[in-house]
């Protein structure tokens, strides 16, 4: 019975495995029929009310019964999908979640696809797309923070701000083309010099945002983290302070690929994605067999440079050859095993490098656990200002997001050079319009359908 071109979906929103309950999510408009069909309970099949919790047992079409469950149905368009939708609550375990479906798809239901429901809720009006794929970053999210980011993006912060952001640019729009439909009406359009300093306010807005793209990659994905040093400095012994201390949760990102090349760390709410780490776990690590060069392309891309050198002894030229590394990045030097008596000072290690601020340079002894407070106070401070809580901060989210976001900045460039260069401004409408749409893609309302199919099947089965 089950047909593949009905509008009824459903898919179980639990994850697999054994658990105390597990809920099957129904959407469409046989939602309702569907469950009457097979709750058998007295007070629902009675009262059939909307949003209301009935206790019952549900059956198969020969009228066996497979589970006890609790069961709910959501009037449209009160619901997640803006649909007619039914919730299942029936034993977790394998079997009676697989009986319960089964039964359900039975009937004019078919499979739910990844992210069907949250495609509908868009499709529906329900969710704009960017608050479509906080739906995901929030389910996907390891560490508090990018749950808050998660939230912030899901109250459609940022898509009023693109909102905003599109129809002050569409009132630019109208005057320029005013302007040129109607050019003896000078008076009642902007002049250049409103138009250019519209414009520029909003090109401005567009770069602000689009700042905020390495903040939030950083926020979801963690601080991209390279530990360099010359063998026996201590690197592993960090390693293994930081994924075994009580403080330090290592985390697996859902969604990412976690190969033996990168680990992620939480620690105190910043998630490091410590890169490159397999040449540092490997018993015979040395600098020679991880290679310069490799050192040299893992820190190149790296968002934080943690150098370590052993301050027990003077520096030796491989030290110093890694120092280099550190030049207009972002790095910490780490003066390790400062519970033995010093031979490198921090003013010996600043001399390597004169640009790096005095403050990233820490004493500590990994060995003793001693400083790691001052550690991990510093990558706060270099990343966030020292305020992790993003509170209602504005974040781009994807690289989806932030293409877009680039396209419309470019856009709006093109255009403003166009009107500054005293070109005709019809020229400057059409970027206008660009930039227009690109803005609207970020939102999900100027978007092909087969980019949305696209978009959503990356999502997880039953949201
Ligand atoms: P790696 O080769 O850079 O990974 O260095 P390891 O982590 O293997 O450490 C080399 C040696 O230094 C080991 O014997 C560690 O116990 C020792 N070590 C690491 N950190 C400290 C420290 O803070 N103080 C002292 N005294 N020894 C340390």
């Amino acid at each position: 019975m089950s047909d593949t071109n009905c509008n009824t979906i459903a898919a179980i929103s639990t994850p697999a495995g054994i658990g105390g309950i597990a809920i099957i999510r129904i959407s469409g408009p046989s939602s309702l029929s569907v469950l009457e069909r097979l709750f058998l309970s007295k007070a629902f099949q009675k009262e059939k009310k909307d949003r209301y919790l009935y206790y019952g047992k549900i059956i198969n079409r020969t009228g066996d019964i497979l589970d006890e469950a609790l069961a709910v149905y959501l009037k449209a368009p009160r619901t997640y999908t803006r649909e007619d939708m039914v919730e299942i609550h029936c034993h977790g375990g394998f079997a009676c979640v697989k009986a319960v479906l089964e039964a359900v798809l039975e009937q004019e239901v078919r499979p739910a696809e990844p992210g069907e429901f949250t495609k509908r809720a868009f499709l529906n009006g329900r969710l704009d797309l960017v608050q479509a794929e906080s739906v995901m970053d929030l389910i996907n999210s390891a560490s508090d923070m990018s749950r808050e980011a998660a939230l912030t993006q899901l109250s459609g912060k940022l898509s009023l701000r693109i909102q905003s952001m599109r129809n002050e640019l569409l009132t630019l729009m109208a005057h320029i083309e005013a302007s040129i439909d109607y050019p003896e009406h000078e008076m009642e359009t902007w002049n250049r010099e409103i138009i250019l300093s519209k414009g520029n306010e909003l090109r401005h807005q567009m770069e602000d945002l689009l700042k905020t793209w390495d903040r939030g990659r950083m926020v979801k994905e963690g601080i991209e983290t390279v530990i360099l040093g010359r063998p026996n400095v201590g690197k592993s012994s960090l390693l293994n302070l930081f994924s075994g201390s009580q403080r330090a949760i290592v985390t697996d990102i859902p969604g990412t690929t976690r190969d033996l090349l990168q680990e992620y760390i939480n620690l105190d709410g910043i998630t490091l994605k410590l890169v490159d780490t397999a040449g540092i776990r490997s018993t015979e690590d040395t600098i020679e067999k991880m290679g310069v060069e490799r050192s040299r392309q893992a820190a190149a891309t790296a968002d934080l440079l943690l150098i370590m050198l052993d301050a027990s002894e003077p520096l030796r030229p491989e030290d110093r050859e890694i120092l280099t590394l550190a030049k207009d990045r972002k790095a910490i030097i780490i003066l390790n095993k400062a519970d033995l008596p010093t031979a490198l000072s921090h003013d010996d290690a600043q001399k390597e490098i004169p640009t790096l601020p005095q403050a990233n340079i820490l004493s500590l002894s990994v060995l003793k656990e001693q400083g790691m407070e001052g550690l991990y106070g510093l990558i706060k401070d270099m990343f966030f200002q020292g305020d992790i809580r993003l509170n209602d901060q504005l974040c781009i989210q994807n690289i989806r997001q932030k293409q877009a976001l680039s396209e419309a900045a470019e856009s709006i460039n093109m255009a403003l050079d166009t009107i500054e260069a005293g070109l005709p401004e019809d020229l400057a409408a059409i970027d206008l319009r660009q930039c227009y749409e690109a803005l609207g893609r970020i939102t999900g309302e100027a978007l092909e359908d087969d980019l949305i199919d696209k978009i959503f099947s990356e999502f997880c089965l039953g949201k």
